[in-house]
């Protein structure tokens, strides 16, 4: 496969390289478009003018330096063994392959795609969608040989982008729709996808009918879809093996397929779970389930919430804490779909657990959150700090009120017992402790310990604090 027409580098190398506002030359998609998309559609052979580029809206070379676009992207292939069920790992693949290019930065996916070129990139000479569409169209056809025929379309009129928009949205919903008629019981293989390895070497996604890819874009049909064509890629079987607890989504086929993917870095996962062993999380998923201790429940913020969530983070630092391809207590990085999964962080009590969520996600997904929670969970027009939220939760009744009044119980019969004469905690099994919390920290792992101390002090920390 040859670049030798296209003006700059294009290789794995260039994978996770960031262009930084200062050094774009445009940005197309992200947080400023309200519409942008990308979309893999499967065709019939006669339907592809194959390596045909199409280009609808202003071109690179017409925008402005520094300005920014709309974009949808829509990659359609055929081939004797494409099916529908390979769209949404196709599709994906797209993130990898704008990657590839010397100064070019993809995040996300779907609906949630953000670009930049670089000014070095377009004063080299990538300076048209068409090399693009050539550079996409070559990588796909030599990395996935089952497509015969591609054509690529860039767009970048508003108005086209705006009525496609519709279109690419239906398409997601009904390849959702068909992955929920499956629960993760009735298969013996679930499937592990190590695409975004390249940006967290520890990650695994393991996609289950009831547990979707944490990006949102690969389903467990998609998943069997790509592992049937292709086998030693980055999506692979993961026969379910002996299960060890159903309950909490965890199975000896897992932790191997984990164990091994991830070098020994991670053993053991349970599914379902945001807090004890949770599964990885790279950097690409489209929300975060993170821990609000003062309440002892879950938020949850996605990618395209502006500004602070309740507890005062905004999405991008809780993001920094959570991904990587970690497993970390309390910061979960979870797909929408998952969100309405019957299996939700059932573990941790799913629903009963989630104390905030931002209106437009609560408007995704109501329909799939029980009824008796529904009106107790807290939106930013109900709540945004955690004494606003306290008073919200404490006057709906929401069921994590409960366990307030358990807690208080548990912390009163400690005194008691640290008055009868106790002078240790005991921690049968294995207890885990963060210590440094949001922008990264400590893992401490007690196993089957006893902690002796006349005095533990907890402090809060910042750049500028002094020690005492
Ligand atoms: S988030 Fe998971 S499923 Fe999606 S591309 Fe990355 S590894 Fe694959």
């Amino acid at each position: 496969m040859s670049f030798e027409d296209i003006p700059v580098d294009i290789g794995v190398v260039y994978e996770g390289e960031r262009v930084r506002g200062k050094d774009m030359f445009v940005e197309l998609g992200g947080p400023k478009m309200e519409q942008k998309f990308e979309l893999a559609i499967a065709r019939d052979m006669g339907d592809i003018e194959d390596e045909k580029v199409t280009i609808i809206g202003p071109d690179l070379k017409d925008m402005e330096e520094g300005s920014y676009h709309p974009l949808g992207i829509v990659v359609e292939v055929a081939g004797k063994e494409i099916e529908p069920d390979l769209e949404g790992v196709i599709e994906r693949r797209i993130h990898e392959y704008v990657n590839f290019v010397e100064g070019m930065m993809h995040l996300n996916q779907r609906y949630d795609i953000w670009l930049r070129l670089s000014k070095k990139s377009f004063e080299k000479g990538f300076n048209s969608f068409d090399f693009l569409g050539k550079v996409l169209m070559r990588l796909f056809k030599s990395e996935m040989n089952i497509i015969e025929r591609i054509q690529v379309t860039f767009i970048t009129d508003p108005e086209v982008v705006a009525e496609r928009y519709d279109d690419a949205i239906n398409r997601y919903n009904q390849r959702d729709e068909r992955a929920r008629g499956l629960s993760d019981t009735e298969v013996d293989t679930f499937y592990g996808c190590s695409l975004c390895q390249s940006f967290a070497p520890t990650h695994v996604c393991t996609i289950t009918p009831q547990r979707y890819a944490n990006c949102g874009a690969i389903s467990w049909f998609d998943g069997r879809a790509a592992a049937r064509v292709d086998p030693k890629g980055p999506l692979y079987a993961i026969p379910k093996g002996e299960t060890i607890d159903e309950f909490r989504g965890e199975y000896v086929g897992v932790n191997q397929a984990y164990t091994e993917k991830s070098l020994g870095k991670v053993n053991s996962v349970a599914l379902y779970s945001a807090f004890e062993k949770p599964h990885t999380s790279c950097g690409c998923f489209e929300a975060i389930a993170f821990v609000i201790p003062e309440v002892d429940g879950l938020g949850i913020v996605h990618r395209d919430f502006k500004g602070d969530t309740v507890n005062g983070l905004p999405f991008s630092s809780m993001a920094d804490s959570t991904a990587g391809g970690r497993q970390v207590p309390g910061f979960h990085g979870i797909s929408i779909e998952y969100m309405r999964s019957p299996k939700f962080l059932q573990v941790d009590d799913g629903w009963n657990r989630i104390v905030w969520v931002p209106q437009s996600v609560m408007e995704r997904i109501v329909d799939f959150i029980p009824e008796d929670v529904r009106d107790r969970i807290a939106t930013e027009n109900d709540a945004m700090n955690i004494g606003d939220l306290k008073e919200f939760l404490k006057q709906k009744s929401h069921p994590v009120v409960n366990r307030w009044v358990e807690l208080e119980e548990e912390a009163e019969a400690a005194v008691l017992a640290a008055d009868a004469g106790t002078d240790y905690i005991a921690v049968p099994g294995e207890m885990t402790a963060m210590v440094g919390g949001v922008g990264g920290g400590l893992e401490i792992i007690f196993k089957n310990a006893k902690i002796y101390a006349e005095k533990v002090i907890i402090r809060r920390t910042g750049k500028g604090d002094k020690k005492k």
